[in-house]
């Protein structure tokens, strides 16, 4: 017999296709249910009942109307559960705790001193019961914790291979926050983190094939294929801002001179902002917003400069992955029109057929919800991939 948590199963593949209906459509009936996935009543109906006994469906209430009782509908139980999310930057750590559709129901943000391992897993551990103290949910389980960063990640082990950023090689962050915590822990580059909270409840939910670039720090590109992130051979696929944008240019994190990042990550234009104008580095996106909303003619350029810096390259992978979307978050979204206008145009110019809507992501705690939807991904079991580990440990919703 095979293992519940097996994902080739019959049972595993029919309840991924109920929950992912679900996720997608909201609530319905179990015949609306069979008549859309072409499985049987009978089978719908143990499968939904197997999912209500795991907390992971709810039934909601029987409608009487004119046309009398109406067939009672099922949901996702999202309020059974909490899911933590951190998202690890240079210096502090974004926290949030949200339910399981990754609606955020408190927030944090923690000082880090420094990059040490053993410092930010245990200033992580401190934050949890401190999260789970402002949800007023005594109900809810913790269901498990996500963790974003940017970095080259194993995600079936929860280890970071390698972060420029923090100057990590091979910690197993996940095992290690793990054992202080005791609940499952997933760990995932903050741009893939992104891609599949966009995936799952944010603008890409309608979509198959999709790019989500993310422009903060550095410079991101997640990508979705037939539903799937594709994560390459080594974890390292989307490093979009390390593509090479001029010949022994400015030195880079990762050590490289020139990388496309190394020009128009916010950082970087702050940089060429500040280079310009004089400013000190702590009012530099103060004033840098302030000039672009007097339309000063060196603000303009500058972010005119950068978009169309992007837009190639982005041009470039859309030819090459040929997206339905483009879904666009991180710090530089506040810029506006005044980076994506030129960016659409550069792209637009240099796609071989019409380039896909761009779709700028305005939310907050982006980057934080992004961690916290690894938390729901792997409860419902959304990701399609049959290579993925099982959690670390049982999740504690099933242990019901
Ligand atoms: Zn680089």
């Amino acid at each position: 017999m095979k293992l519940k948590g097996d994902p080739s199963t019959t049972r595993a593949m029919n309840r991924r296709l109920i929950l992912n209906l679900l996720r997608q459509e909201g609530a319905r009936s179990r015949a609306d249910i069979a008549s859309v996935t072409g499985l049987s009543p009978a089978a719908v109906t143990f499968v939904v009942a197997d999912l209500i006994e795991d907390g992971l469906l709810i039934e909601g209430k029987t409608v009487v109307g004119s046309a009398g009782r109406r067939p009672i509908p099922v949901d996702i139980n999202y309020a059974n559960g909490l899911a933590i999310g951190f998202k690890l930057m240079v210096g502090s750590v974004e926290c949030v705790v949200t339910d399981l559709a990754t609606n955020p129901l408190g927030s944090l943000r923690v000082k880090l001193s420094d990059s040490d391992p053993d410092h930010i897993i245990a200033t992580l551990a401190k934050a949890v019961p401190e999260l789970i103290s402002i949800v007023d949910r005594p109900a809810a389980k913790l269901a498990g914790i996500g963790v974003s960063m940017p970095g080259v990640i194993d995600n079936q082990k929860a280890v970071c291979i390698r972060s420029n950023r923090y100057n990590w090689d091979n910690i197993p962050l996940g095992p290690m926050l793990a054992e202080l915590v005791d609940v499952p822990v997933w760990l995932e580059d903050d741009t893939n983190a992104y891609a599949i909270a966009q995936q799952l409840f944010g603008l890409g939910r309608q979509h198959r094939n999709m790019a989500v670039l993310a422009i903060g720090v550095g410079i991101g590109c997640a990508l979705v294929f037939d539903g799937k992130l594709y994560r390459g051979a080594n974890g390292a696929a989307g490093k979009f801002g390390h593509s090479s944008y001029e010949e022994n240019g400015r030195l880079c994190e990762c050590g490289k001179r020139g990388c496309l990042m190394a020009y128009y990550a916010e950082p970087a234009i702050l940089r060429t902002w500040r280079e310009a104008t004089g400013h000190n580095e702590t009012d530099s996106k103060v004033s840098l917003m302030a000039a672009l909303a007097d339309r000063e003619p060196r603000a303009v350029a500058i972010l005119e400069e950068a978009g169309h810096g992007i837009g190639r390259h982005l041009a470039n992978l859309v030819n090459i992955t040929d997206p339905e979307v483009i879904v666009v978050g991180g710090e530089a979204v506040s810029f506006g029109d005044a980076l994506f206008g030129p960016m659409r145009l550069t792209l637009g110019k240099n796609t071989f057929r019409a380039a896909p809507p761009m779709l700028l992501d305005w939310e907050d705690n982006s980057w934080a919800r992004g961690a916290a939807a690894l938390v729901t991904q792997k409860l419902f079991d959304f990701e399609t991939s049959a290579g993925n580990a099982a959690p670390l440990s049982k999740p504690a919703l099933w242990s019901a």
